[in-house]
């Protein structure tokens, strides 16, 4: 064992090889071990926040990132009777000063960009799963499946890392039962890439169309035709998944007053096939503790926020340095750095939990007093991003006149 730094990271996501390229420079020596039998490309829209960006830096990934922020977007909110409001989109929420504003990309873009990196600095293991872990003193000792011929094997590791997703493996084991955690929202996703631009909009150009209890979020993507997302309120998650899921999206949408545009998107939908979109429930996670002895959670296997947040990427990343920066602050006290870590990351995602509450509601409110005060939320934003247009065209007039 390399002087006593082997570091396993169940689960080759964001977090997983955040942490691995992050604890690799800290002096550590990754082990990626991952269920699926190969990476996952694609995928669905991801805006990239700020605090990701930071992270992506310290990661030394950021360069690596292929952005699709589309240039010169309009969002529309498009109106039961058909109007079309200029409105805020998602990547008009305001910039920071010293990262500036949030990008658009693909989740396969940012697991592209980590992957440059992380493929040179440890080893991944797919089809491979844990199955046992014990800890003994400065050890832990994890009996590994591979489950494509079922073969086990017992390694020891000196910090181990759940970054296994909602329904991780290491948090079961570890940590106890998923019901503990895992807290259903409610509510159901679908989202996809389109193969071909929406008709009737500008390719540059996203829309939301946002009801009581169902949303359809059109996110335009510079290079590539727009990624769709459809996300909906239930009473009951499993009576979701009894059917086709374009069958369930057909019926959820069938009384949409925008049938034309709805119609060509779910045409689309239904010509994907296995693995080209996503249908899943929403749920978030919540644990008291993310570690325990030298067993650590981390992403959305830790805390996972929901797509509403729009911060699983960037707290992924975020977690992953933080995690590291701990790391190298206690050499030799591997327990007192998770716990500098954890008392450090857990403000940033407990005050996340809570603008998560109303985000939800903007993307899709719950009830018509809920939608109401959507609209007026819209309203108030449209004329502070007027202004704030206006202002960014005066300082370039003003820095060309100079
Ligand atoms: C529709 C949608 C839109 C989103 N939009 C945004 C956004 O705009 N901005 C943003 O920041 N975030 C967004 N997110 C969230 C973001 O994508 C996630 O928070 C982030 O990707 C989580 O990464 P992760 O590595 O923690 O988990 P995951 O991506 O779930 O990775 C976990 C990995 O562990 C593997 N695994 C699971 N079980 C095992 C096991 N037993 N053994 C080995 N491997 C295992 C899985 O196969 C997977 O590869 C969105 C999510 C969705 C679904």
């Amino acid at each position: 064992m390399a002087d006593g730094k082997r570091v396993l990271i169940v689960g080759f996501g964001l977090a997983g090889m955040s942490a691995a390229i992050s604890l690799q420079k800290a002096g550590w020596e990754p082990v990626i071990v991952e269920r699926a039998p190969g990476r996952r490309r694609g995928g669905y829209f991801v805006g990239f926040f700020p605090e990701g960006k930071k992270a992506a830096k310290a990661l030394g990934v950021f360069d690596k990132f292929h952005f699709r922020t589309p240039k010169g977007t309009e969002t529309w909110d498009i109106r039961p009777n058909g109007d079309r409001l200029w409105s805020p989109g998602f990547l008009d929420q305001p910039a920071d000063e010293e990262q500036g504003g949030i990008e658009g990309a693909l989740r396969g873009d940012l697991e592209e960009g980590l992957w440059q990196v992380a493929k040179d600095i440890c080893t991944v293991r797919f089809n491979t799963v844990p199955c046992a872990i014990d800890e003994r003193g400065d050890v832990v000792n994890v009996r590994l499946r591979d489950i494509a011929n079922g073969a086990e094997t017992t390694e020891s590791f000196n910090l181990v890392i759940g970054a296994d997703g909602v329904r991780s493996t290491v948090r079961d084991i570890v940590f106890g039962p998923r019901e503990k955690f895992i807290k259903p929202v409610n509510s159901m996703i679908c989202a996809f890439e389109m193969d071909a631009p929406i008709p009737t909009l500008e390719a540059r150009d996203g829309i939301m169309i946002c009801e009581v209890d169902r949303a359809l979020w059109v996110f335009p993507l510079s290079d590539k035709p727009p990624t769709v997302l459809l996300t909906w309120r239930v009473d009951d998650d499993d009576s979701q998944f009894t059917r086709r899921p374009i069958d369930v999206v057909r019926e959820v949408y069938g009384d949409s007053p925008h049938k034309r545009m709805l119609g060509a998107i779910f045409d689309q939908l239904e010509r994907k096939g296995e693995g080209e979109y996503l249908y899943d429930s929403v749920n978030k996670v919540q644990m008291d503790r993310w570690h325990k002895g030298r067993v650590v959670m981390l992403g959305d296997a830790a805390w996972c926020l929901t797509l509403y947040s729009g911060m699983g990427a960037t707290s992924a990343m975020k977690g992953a340095v933080e995690l590291a920066d701990a790391i190298a602050a206690s050499p030799g006290d591997i327990l007192r750095a998770l716990r500098d870590w954890e008392a450090g990351m857990r403000p940033f995602i407990r005050k996340h939990r809570i603008i998560t509450m109303m985000k939800a509601e903007v993307f899709v409110p719950s009830s018509r007093l809920r939608s109401r005060l959507r609209h007026q939320l819209m309203r108030m934003g449209t004329r502070s991003l007027l202004k704030r247009r206006r202002n960014e065209a005066c300082s370039i007039m003003s820095s060309e006149a100079a």
